[in-house]
This record gives C-alpha cells, structure tokens and sequence, in this order.
C-alpha cells in the first residue's frame, strides 16, 4: 500500500494515528537540527518533522537531501502542531517520520511549481506535467470534468443518448480547411479529421436516435486567431420531431443547468434577440448584455445641421458611457486615439458631455445647439453625468467600430464581472453571407441549415435577405453554442448545394451519402453544438481556454512539449506513397 491517507486529508481528529503518505515534496525547511517538508499531492500539502531528538542520524542525512519535487513515501505518526497555520486545512498537525522512502528524485524543475510561478507561457507549455501540478492548473482541469459530468448527468436524464462518430472521415463544411490523413491502404487517398461531427449526427436522427449528443473533439485547420485552438471539444447534440423552440428550450436547460450546479447562479428564462437587432443595438451577434450601453442611431437627430462630417455617414451611431463626464479632456483625447489606431479604424469621434445641471458640452458646438444634443441623448439614453460618444461611416464598418468601443469602456469601467451571467440567444441568423474574396454567397451556419419556411423562393431573388432556422447561444459576449433546424428532403437540400455553387456531381461526390439518406424517411431534425472550451473558461471566470486545456497547442498550432507536428521518415512517406515537394 503506497499511502493509507492523501496529503490533504489530515487533522486534529487523527493525531496520534500511524499513517502512510505519499507525494512530492513542494519544499523543505532545515533548520540543523529539524527538517520541515512540506508533502504535496492532488489533494493538499501536508507538513512532515524530522528532528534530532526522535529522528535517526541517518534518516535526518536523508531528510535534509531531499530536493524540490522528489517522490517520497513515508510512514509516521501524526502530531499536533506547536505553530499552527490556519490557512491551508491539515494546518493543525503535521507528521512525525518514522520511515522515509525515496521514490524517485527530481530535477531541478525549470519553474517553480506555484500558484504564481516564475515560468513564462512558453516554459510552462513546454513542462505542461510540471505546470499542471500547479493548482490553478490541476483546479482548472477538476472544474472542467465538473463541467462536463454535469452535461452528460443532464443530458442523460433528459434522455440524450451519447454516440461516439468517427474522426476518419471525409470533409464536413464548417467553413473552415480540414485536416488531411493520407490513407496506406487506399493509396492516393485522404480521410478528413471532422470540423463536427455534423453530417453524422444528422445520419444518427435517420437511423432513429432521436436525442443524440456527444462530447467531441473536432479539428479545423484555420490561422489562430488569439484564443483558437486547431482542435477543440463540442458538446455535439441533435434531436429529431421538434421545432427551434423545442430545441431552445432543452439547451437553455442544460445551460441554466449548468450555472446552478457549477456556479450557484439561478438565471431567468434567457432573453432573445433577433440577429438584426443585435447588429443594429450591440453592433455584433454576441453582445455582452451584462451592462447596457446599447447603440443610439442618431441620423435622424443629427444630419440635419451643416456638419458634414455627419451629413455624408451612412450611419451615425453613440453609446452613453456612464460616469463618463467625469473623464478629463486628456482620457477623451486617449480614446479618440484608442478608436483612430488601425485595429479599430474610426477616423474620429465626436463627444458630447452630459452635464450634472442638465447641460450639454459637445466637441461640435459650432453646429448642434442644446436642444439637438438633448435629442442625442434621448436617443442613446444617456443621463447627468454621463458622455456620449459618437462615430460616424459605412454602416457595418462604424457598428464594428462602435462595437469594439463598448466593450472596452466596459472592460475599464468593470462592468464586464467575471461572476455575473448574461446568456441571450440570437435568432434569425441570415441563411447566406456574401465573400468578398470568391464573391459569392456562402452558407452563413453549413449548407444543412433551413432556410425560414415561405422564404425559399426569396433565394431566387434576394438571396442576402433569407433568414435561416438559425440561433446561437451567447454569454458574456461569447458565442458558447449555435445551431440550426436542418434542411431534411432531398429535393430543398439540392437546391441549397445548388444556390451554394455546388455542381450537381460536386454535391453528390461530397454529399450524396446524406442525400442518399434522406430519401428513406428522415425526420425533423435539428440541434446546435455548445464550444466546451470557451464554455468552461466562461464559466470559470476566465477568458482563455488554454487554462482549461490539459495539453494545449500554441498560436502556431504547436504542442512544444512533444514536439508537434515534426517530419516523418521516408520510410512513412513512401509507405503513403506520398512525395514532398517544399518551398522553402
Ligand atoms: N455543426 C455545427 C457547428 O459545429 C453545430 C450545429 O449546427 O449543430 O457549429
């Protein structure tokens, strides 16, 4: 038996008890004649004594070698503790060693194995075993399992069966590049790791599954954007006979499941927003609704003085910034730089303060009076104390814009609490979205998304305007799930591959799998994906999901702890029968 107790299990109950422990050894005190080792494992830490009076000289020799991060077993007795330390839980006592096994020595670890550690981001991943005995790490994997467990507990009592689909498969348009295994057997020939495992599931309502889910790893092959990771995990669900209510409604289940049971939060039944309102109120389709500074459209207040600035704009668009009067002339000119700097792009901003007397104080006095800026802030909401401010331009460039400004006024503001939840939906998403690049309409969720019903024949005519059965969940700003009611006859989704581009063999070399399926009875069905990741660091009160990743991979897609991805042997690539041909 390796240790009888773990070393964050001991207290005053158990002193004078003989017990086994096992574990690392976080650090040591010598003080000559008595040796303190602080034991660590999973569970805790828990203070070991050696002494002159009750120790062995050769056993002491031993304690007073033993380095940070050795393994150790040892037996003893445990004691009361003449300094007790009220802040770790085994602070009472400690353990007087009887016997001391070394196990196995350690290294000097490149960083030290602490809450706040000396290793930079690159170190701790190349060590992550060392950095994940750290606890944030080790708590923010057990937070994770918690999360997870708590899905499956749910989903399984609501009925969902979890199916396991297979990641050797052929391409499924998420809309981003797949990546590729060369086949031995079928020699010339590439399986695709699954973006989702979309086409399957809705294969597994064919076959009758009816409430499908599974938590999933997929793999797109995209440029990381900050925060990104090429493979990631999806709680992947799909239920056959039900309408976008139904399904709503039984993921907004397993969500405010999960808050009460991760994070005690009760929330209300979730607020819903159409896509074009939330474009046209937040200036993006995941607004953080934690706090309100909602955009007030001011063309019809505001174009009609000689401002030309203004008077050209597609749109001209505030927010009131709450308390923002009292910045000074200095933090107002920062954040007009903030806007003008490239990432955001604004060509400038105009302000408007809101003065405690009812006043106004604008940047554009010369041309609006105190009766339009009245109207200014009637229209973003703003009160006494607050400062409006206001950009001008294209309308989606200047919503983008505005946008960005919001969210970090409240990210300086502190409006954006890590231990409040918001979730919304968004609805209506447009069924198509247009690229400027290939210039032509591409699906806004994947080709399998419905359009709204009566609005087919609208493809024909004003394909930008269709709206699809489509919906995202969204907290705190994120986008934590989306999915859509799902095309299910042959004839609508050919159409739709069709409108898409697709030729008819492309849709069928691609496809033909699942429009072969649907012409032996498919159901209604539709369903949504959450992003586990992100939903979990959200949860968790983090923004990046890497803390939450036991191995994760770089912003170049590298594990640098093993070393991947590296070349293979010709030996393999001739197995393959692949050549390479690099361009240096
Ligand atoms: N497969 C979709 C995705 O990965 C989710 C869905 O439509 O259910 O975003």
């Amino acid at each position: 038996m390796y240790r009888s107790h773990n070393c964050g299990e001991l207290r005053a109950a158990n002193i004078n008890e003989e017990v086994t422990l096992a574990g690392w050894v976080q650090k040591s005190r010598d003080k000559g004649f008595i040796v303190w080792v602080d034991l660590r494992d999973r569970y805790g830490i828990t203070q070991l004594v050696f002494d002159e009076e009750r120790t062995s000289k050769d056993m002491m020799i031993q304690a007073q070698n033993l380095g940070r991060e050795f393994v150790i077993q040892v037996k003893g007795t445990v004691i009361e503790r003449a300094s007790k330390n009220p802040n770790i839980p085994t602070g009472d006592i400690e353990l007087l060693v009887s016997e001391l096994n070394l196990l196995n020595e350690a290294i000097l670890p490149p960083f030290t194995i602490e809450d706040d550690t000396d290793g930079g981001e690159e170190l701790r991943m190349k060590y992550r075993y060392l950095d994940i005995r750290r606890n944030p790490v080790r708590e923010s994997l057990i937070f994770r399992h918690k999360v997870t467990q708590e899905v499956r507990n749910y989903l399984s009592g609501e009925g969902f069966i979890e199916v396991e689909t297979p990641y050797l498969i052929k391409s499924t348009p998420e809309g981003a590049r797949d990546f590729v295994v060369p086949s031995r057997m079928n020699k010339g020939e590439f399986y695709a790791l699954p973006q989702s495992p979309q086409t399957f599931k809705q294969l597994l309502m064919v076959g009758g599954m009816d409430k499908y889910f599974q938590i999933v790893k997929c793999f797109r092959d995209e440029d990381l954007r900050a925060d990104r990771q090429p493979e990631f995990t999806q709680i992947d669900c799909e239920m056959a006979f039900i309408e976008q209510e139904d399904i709503l409604n039984a993921f907004e289940g397993l969500t405010r499941h999960l808050l009460k049971e991760v994070n005690g939060v009760e929330v209300d039944k979730f607020p819903r927003l159409l896509y074009d309102d939330a474009i046209r109120l937040y200036g993006n389709d995941k607004p953080d609704i934690r706090f309100g500074m909602a955009f007030g459209e001011l063309n019809d207040v505001a174009q009609h003085k000689d401002f030309n600035v203004f008077n050209k704009a597609e749109l001209v668009v505030g927010i009131a910034v709450p308390g923002g009067n009292s910045y000074t002339r200095k933090e107002i000119d920062k954040l007009i730089d903030w806007v003008k700097r490239p990432q955001i792009g604004a060509l400038g901003m105009v302000y408007c303060r809101c003065n405690d007397d009812g006043s106004f104080k604008s940047s554009v006095d010369k041309f609006y009076d105190q009766d339009d800026l009245a109207q200014w802030a009637k229209v973003t909401g703003a009160k006494a104390g607050d400062l409006i401010c206001v950009l001008s331009g294209d309308t989606d460039k200047v919503r983008t814009q505005l946008s960005a400004l919001r969210m970090e006024l409240a990210e300086r503001l502190g409006l954006r609490k890590p231990d409040e939840f918001a979730p919304l939906w968004i609805l209506d998403f447009p069924l198509l979205e247009w690229d400027e690049e290939t210039e032509r309409y591409h699906a806004m969720h994947h080709p399998f998304t419905s359009p709204k019903p009566g609005q087919i024949d609208l493809l024909k005519t004003d394909p930008g305007a269709v709206k699809a059965n489509a919906y995202d969940l969204v907290l705190n700003g994120n986008e934590i799930g989306g999915g859509s009611i799902r095309i299910h006859d042959k004839q609508t989704q050919a159409l739709m591959f069709d409108y898409l581009g697709f030729t008819e063999e492309e849709a069928k070399a691609q496809f033909g799998f699942l429009m072969d399926a649907f012409q032996y009875g498919a159901p209604p069905h539709g369903g949504l994906a959450f992003g586990l990741d992100r939903l979990v660091a959200i949860l968790g009160g983090q923004e990046t999901i890497r803390d939450f990743i036991a191995f994760p991979k770089n912003n170049s897609g590298r594990d640098v702890m093993i070393d991947a991805p590296a070349p293979i042997d010709d030996e393999q690539l001739e197995e393959l029968s692949l050549k390479l041909n690099l361009k240096s």
